[in-house]
């Protein structure tokens, strides 16, 4: 048995997925017919109380669609420097948008608003046109970090005020949803969104609030979801049509795509509300390891990911190899960092066999 803690996008689907992708309906999507991917984007649309929704193959390409559309070249947008858009979306920024980056330092991956306000541009001429703000939410390279309901309406409100469009990088949004704590306040009123769909569920309620702060969101449902593949951009109707104009030229227009719009409704519809399970056994994990003699430090362990760098005993490549013995994969993260990502088919199981070798390594 090969255990595999590289990322949560490692996940194969379940028999259950496979069936039901097995019994999509599907035409082509390309000429808007595919009812299943259909049936997926207003799903999701609804769920984040959204106008509409795009299918994409990728988180990239979605985040990579936002920026293009909501920016002009010779734009800079900001985001926090540990940032996927800007470090794992191979230069995207500059080759998709002619846009730049100004790389804002925020505490564990998250920036203010107060830095917002002192980075945006004043209108001369010299001077890059500041049109975009993007954040993450959880935060890879911060150890899935998550922000705040509280403070992703307050970088809304300071966006807003100063006409900057915001995005949220969400590809591992659900795993914020599930830990955000409840909202005591609001989850005594009925709430109506735009069709007049009444919600009361403290998941749904969250997911709401999110979608009222953002113009776009990003969401992956082959991460921590299950899916094999797929994420979707939401916003406005408008802001949808100019994106799914730019998916067709980015080369993501797909066709039969309701294969894989109905992995996507399955993975929404059944493995949400366990990802607490993920979080379990990365907290579990993350207790272990911080007591290992080779271990110097552990990010905090807020949702699904492990971040932990070793001492001088062990050097991270020696240490991933010494896992591989054990069947286990991870990667090195950093200098003398490493990380585990747990996921839908890590089971308790795996985890105490993690926790052996862990403790036999050294
Ligand atoms: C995985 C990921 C993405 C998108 O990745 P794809 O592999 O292109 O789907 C975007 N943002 C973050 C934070 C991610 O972890």
């Amino acid at each position: 048995m090969t255990i595999d803690l590289r990322s949560d996008t490692v996940t194969k689907p379940s028999k259950g997925m496979l069936e039901a992708m097995f019994n999509a309906a599907v035409g082509d999507d390309v000429f808007g017919e595919d009812p299943t991917v259909i049936k997926l984007e207003k799903k999701i649309a609804k769920l984040f109380n959204k106008e509409s929704a795009l299918f994409c193959p990728s988180g990239t390409m979605t985040n990579q669609i936002a920026i293009k559309v909501q920016t002009q070249p010779g734009d800079e947008l900001l985001c926090d420097a540990t940032s996927h858009i800007y470090n794992y979306e191979g230069g995207g920024i500059s080759f998709n948008s002619g846009v730049q980056a100004k790389l804002l330092c925020g505490k564990g991956g998250q920036i203010s608003s107060q830095q917002i306000l002192e980075n945006i541009n004043q209108n001369f001429d010299w001077l890059a046109h500041t049109s975009l703000v993007c954040v993450e939410n959880t935060a890879n390279r911060a150890g899935g970090s998550y922000y705040s309901l509280a403070q992703m309406q307050e970088l809304s409100k300071t966006c807003n005020q100063n006409k900057l469009k915001l995005h949220l990088d969400g590809a591992r949004i659900f795993n914020a949803i599930v830990e955000i704590p409840s909202l005591k306040k609001i989850s005594k009123l009925k709430f109506n969104d735009q069709n007049n769909n009444t919600y009361n569920s403290q998941f749904e309620l969250i997911a709401q609030e999110i979608g009222g702060c953002f113009n776009s969101i990003s969401v992956c449902l082959s991460k921590g979801l299950g899916a094999p593949i797929g994420s979707l951009l939401l916003g406005n109707a408008e802001f949808i049509n100019k994106a799914r104009r730019v998916r067709k030229v980015f080369g993501g227009g797909m066709r039969q795509a309701g294969y894989l719009a109905a992995a996507g409704i399955y993975a929404l519809d059944n493995n949400i509300k366990r990802l607490n399970e993920d979080h379990k056994r990365a907290k579990y994990l993350s207790n272990l390891i911080t007591e290992l003699s080779y271990v110097d430090s552990v990010l905090p362990v807020n949702t699904n990911i492990i971040i932990f760098n070793l001492n001088k005993k062990m050097k991270p490549d020696g240490f991933i190899q010494k896992l591989a013995k054990n069947n286990i994969k991870a990667v090195s993260f950093g200098k003398n960092a490493v990380r585990f990502v747990t996921h839908l088919d890590f089971t308790d199981d795996m985890l105490g066999k993690v926790e052996k070798s862990l403790k036999n390594i050294f």
